[in-house]
């Protein structure tokens, strides 16, 4: 500040700007789930302010993965590199999911939430079937890369960016002014989803509004016990599986946890991944300082493949299901489950709903009746806020130990506890 120049006062929207982004979308919360308690079912009057929101993120998701993982390629030149990053990548997806649902198998049989459960007149729901991986491989390839961008398809996008991106980096000195302008491109987007994740708190207020008001104590007390163990199990995850792998690569979990929480708070109340993607790359990047390259190639693959709440929440809900209707799991059942539910959660859209549907396949694979999905189906929502939100924090967490060992974490912005609308309040 230097001297003798006047000090304007802040005005309303300055003062708003000044408080963190995190507190502001936490009080959203809070006072969502008030309002919704108290109003019961007419809070559903905001719901449209927090569908404006999803809609808001969602349009960002296809040229923000583009133009960041393109921007992030040409940034990784090594192709040696880039190959350690997918492998160690997919490796720490799979070895969380695996974990998560050891958990949700744990406390589903600790907690026994299906026991004394009146199964009532659940229907039987079609299972679904498993697509074999050789189909799910070649669907990786789109044969229009306008289409797979029109019609949201993440994966391909993901493919075709890092080719695109691959072929920047061989085609010499023309290869290098079109990197400039993916750079500065990528520049802009980023300013994008900042003026979007303004509106982030009213979003998530009136979402969680609706939520409340929709699904009264009532719905939810005769489950309990299964919400109970899936929120337990959500926690118990984050803190420790997550708390011990940050710490163990040197890092103070409890920065982690503050710089992915926006990413959290959104996926809770929007239960979509792949909705949250942006707020969840502003968050690898502004507050926790992992490189663009990195986090371009991990968090979007990782909103479509890696599901660590969505894995837990189905060993709690095999459980759940065999214990309403006295079925006896074999040791082997447990297995098959475990299997199961890691490819059924990679096999997940990063979209509302989406681990019921998986259920079935879960369900199936040990022979457990499928009127199950019908009896959890009530209050999936409310599940999915918590699976979703640990979805969200895994793909942080796995960024974060990727982005460490290859040297693309700035540790002093992961340090520093950084806001994601830094930037654009600086501007
Ligand atoms: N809603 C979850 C997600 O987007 C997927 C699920 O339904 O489990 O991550």
């Amino acid at each position: 500040m230097s001297q003798g120049t006047s000090q304007k006062k802040p005005g309303p929207l300055g003062m708003w700007n000044a408080i963190p982004l995190w507190q502001k979308i936490l009080a959203g919360l809070v006072l969502g789930l008030i309002v919704g308690l108290v109003f019961g079912k007419s809070a559903a009057a905001v719901k449209p302010i927090g569908t404006a929101f999803i809609s808001g993120i969602k349009m960002l998701i296809v040229p923000l993965v583009f133009v960041s993982l393109v921007s992030g390629v040409t940034s990784m030149r090594d192709p040696a590199k880039m190959g350690r990053v997918g492998i160690k990548t997919i490796v720490l997806y799979l070895l969380t999911t695996a974990v998560a649902i050891t958990i949700g198998l744990a406390l589903g049989t600790v907690m026994a939430p299906g026991a004394g459960v009146d199964m009532g007149a659940a229907k039987a729901v079609a299972p679904k079937a498993a697509p074999s991986l050789v189909d799910t491989f070649v669907a990786l390839i789109p044969t229009n890369p306008i289409e797979a961008m029109s019609k949201g398809n993440v994966l391909q996008v993901i493919f075709f960016a890092i080719l695109f991106g691959l072929a920047i980096n061989m085609s010499g000195k023309p290869g290098e002014k079109v990197r400039d302008a993916f750079n500065a491109l990528a520049e802009v987007i980023y300013k994008l989803t900042a003026i979007v994740i303004w509106f982030a708190p009213f979003g998530v207020f009136a979402l969680m509004a609706w939520t409340a008001g929709t699904y009264g104590l009532d719905l939810l007390l005769p489950l309990a016990m299964v919400i109970v163990a899936v929120y337990l199990g959500c926690i118990l995850h984050a803190l420790l599986v997550y708390g011990l792998a940050i710490r163990a690569v040197g890092l103070n979990p409890l920065k982690f946890y503050k710089g992915i929480a926006e990413a959290a708070t959104v996926a809770f109340t929007t239960t979509s991944s792949s909705g949250t993607l942006p707020v969840t790359m502003s968050c690898a990047q502004k507050n926790l300082g992992i490189s663009q390259g990195v986090s371009g190639f991990v968090l979007p693959l990782g909103a479509t493949v890696n599901m660590d709440g969505t894995a837990l929440y189905q060993g709690v809900c095999a459980l759940f299901v065999a214990q309403v209707f006295g079925v006896h799991l074999s040791g082997g059942d447990y297995v098959t489950i475990i299997l199961t539910a890691t490819l059924a959660s990679i096999g997940t859209a990063g979209v509302p709903g989406a681990g019921l549907i998986m259920l079935s396949l879960v369900l199936s694979s040990v022979g457990l009746p499928l009127e199950g999905v019908a009896i959890i189906a009530g209050i999936d929502r409310v599940l999915d806020m918590a699976r979703t939100s640990l979805n969200v924090v895994g793909d942080g967490m796995v960024a974060t130990l990727v982005a460490k060992s290859e040297g693309e974490l700035d540790l002093a912005v992961f340090n520093s506890g950084r806001d994601a609308l830094g930037e654009l309040e600086e501007a």
